[in-house]
């Protein structure tokens, strides 16, 4: 039973992120997590990598209560939150090593929890190791300020080994502890909203993505806005890849069919029409994003595949032009490309500049009001770093402007090939049908994956599996032509809906 939290609201479960140092055990708590609480049926059927999954976990005054664990790159889980002030996660659990003791990302992860106020218990992991050191951890994590409980501060934690389950079932009580007091509730009556916390390509289904909603009740039918993109719900999957119609808050959903691939971290909200969700999606695109405090953005992996980091070397005549310089570069925004100024000083374009640039991937050093020496430009030209020289700002800054296009990476984008009318519908079996139409743009071929598009919304994907055009096999059928072809796909097709063939190209 729901335990009611609020007036109109109910509770509900905690989204839990782990973060800490590699190596300090993340992976074997999410498994073990996942093997001793997600009913065996259901953990059979579990064959993909999950982003998220959902344990029920027993307390010990017997009641049960459900935790969703958010397993994805420890950064992607903080970026929203970081931009947007609001978060995936409601409680984060920060695993240390007893072994090792506090390591640079325990550091990192440590800056990100403050930053972005979430509560957090630390676990305290490793402890079956000869060599483990409760104390020693806990000591150095005092030195960090991170206090806990008995320690001259509030933080909980737990002692566990994440290999053999000691302390796990304690920690599980611990979440749901903290959870209670941060009396996580939402309204199941309002339109659902939340966080993208992964997106692909998926060949067969489109964009796909996994989802947490944080309020309200996401439905089938209804409308996602996501920054710039509105995409209808049409497929919507629980964690374990079932069907489902509805989801509520607390909880991950996968959805297959995003007419935009969102990013990592973007905030959504649905609608019950299209035009609603299309007001807001403009909104987002429009709305500053909030500073992140650092210039460089922390980005998801998926994100960091697709972006390019131009490191920079930046000499100049005097302190004032440097600053206003590197504030200049700052506005340049191109997309998917960050210009980082690394190295910066007075003076001459000299030899150690350059190979303090060499150190980058692909640098450009850049002098403002003043000269290369004989010697830098020789390393430059042999190490094949680009100089470039400029007395007027607006000239430097158009001319990184365009640098930064010429390096933008490329981004995988689909193309159409051509569109075709359905107008019959003969016969089905299992996920085979004979359909006819007419081609109306471009071609179709035989052996290619199609949209289906209903109202011009992709509601599936198939395979022609062969193709006629006047009863004769044919390769292709072009515009203006009729046909009759073979269909594999799990969604049925309708007289009226288009087939639209597709490739991918690098843009
Ligand atoms: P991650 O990088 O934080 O995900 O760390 P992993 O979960 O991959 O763990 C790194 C290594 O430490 C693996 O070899 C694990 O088997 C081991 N390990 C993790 N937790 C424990 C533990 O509690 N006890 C022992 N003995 N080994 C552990």
């Amino acid at each position: 039973m729901e335990k009611k939290a609020h007036k109109g609201k109910v509770s509900r479960p905690p989204v839990i992120v782990i973060t800490g140092h590699i190596d300090h055990g993340k992976s074997t708590l999410l498994d073990y997590i996942r093997k001793t609480n997600v009913v065996a049926s259901e953990a059979g059927g579990i064959t993909q990598h999950l982003s998220a999954y959902e344990v029920t976990h027993k307390k010990s005054d017997g009641s049960s209560q459900k935790i969703t664990f958010i397993d994805t790159p420890g950064h992607a889980a903080f970026s929203g939150m970081r931009e947007r002030g609001v978060g995936v996660a409601d409680i984060a659990i920060l695993i240390v090593s007893a072994e090792d003791g506090v390591k640079a990302q325990t550091i990192e992860a440590i800056k990100a929890i403050k930053e972005s106020v979430t509560p957090f218990i630390v676990a305290i992991n490793k402890i079956d190791k000869p060599n483990a050191n409760v104390e020693k951890t806990k000591n150095e994590l005092g030195e960090k300020e991170v206090f806990l409980e008995g320690y001259g501060g509030n933080v909980p934690f737990v002692e566990i080994s994440a290999k053999i389950g000691t302390g796990v079932p304690e920690l599980l009580d611990m979440i749901l502890l903290v959870a209670e007091l941060e009396e996580l509730s939402f309204n199941p009556e309002k339109q659902g909203e939340g966080i993208i916390i992964e997106s692909h390509l998926d060949q067969k289904r489109g964009i796909s993505g996994a989802l947490i909603v944080k309020d309200g009740t996401l439905k089938k039918g209804d409308f996602m806005a996501i920054e710039g993109a509105v995409s209808p719900i049409r497929i919507i999957e629980d964690f374990k890849g079932a069907p489902i119609s509805e989801s509520v808050a607390g909880s991950s959903v996968s959805m297959a069919g995003f007419s935009k691939n969102p990013k990592v971290g973007a905030l959504f909200r649905t609608f019950p029409t299209k035009k609603e969700a299309e007001a807001l999606a403009q909104e987002f695109v429009k709305a500053p994003h909030k500073e992140s405090g650092s210039s460089i953005p922390v980005l998801s992996e998926e994100e960091e595949k697709l972006t390019r980091i131009i490191p920079i070397t930046l000499k100049a005549d005097a302190q004032g032009t440097l600053e206003a310089l590197e504030k200049e570069i700052a506005k340049i925004n191109t997309e998917n490309v960050i210009l980082k100024v690394t190295n910066r000083g007075i003076g001459t374009v000299s030899e150690s500049d350059v190979k303090l640039a060499l150190s980058g991937n692909n640098p450009i050093v850049i002098g403002f009001n003043v000269k290369a020496e004989a010697k830098g430009k020789d390393l430059a030209e042999r190490g094949g770093v680009t100089i470039v020289l400029f007395d007027i700002i607006y000239k430097l800054t158009e001319w990184l402007e365009e640098e930064a296009k010429k390096r933008k990476p490329k981004v995988p984008v689909e193309e159409t090939l051509g569109k075709a009318k359905i107008i019959r519908c003969f016969s089905k079996e299992k996920e085979r049908q004979v359909v006819g139409g007419k081609v109306t743009e471009g071609v179709l071929s035989s052996g290619v994956v199609v949209k289906i598009l209903r109202k011009d919304f992709e509601i599936g994907r198939g395979k022609v599996l062969e193709l006629q055009q006047q009863k004769i096999k044919s390769k292709e059928v072009t515009e203006g032509n009729e046909f009759g072809l073979m269909i594999d796909s799990n969604m049925d097709v309708a007289e009226g809906d288009i087939l639209e063939s597709f490739r991918i190209v690098e843009k």
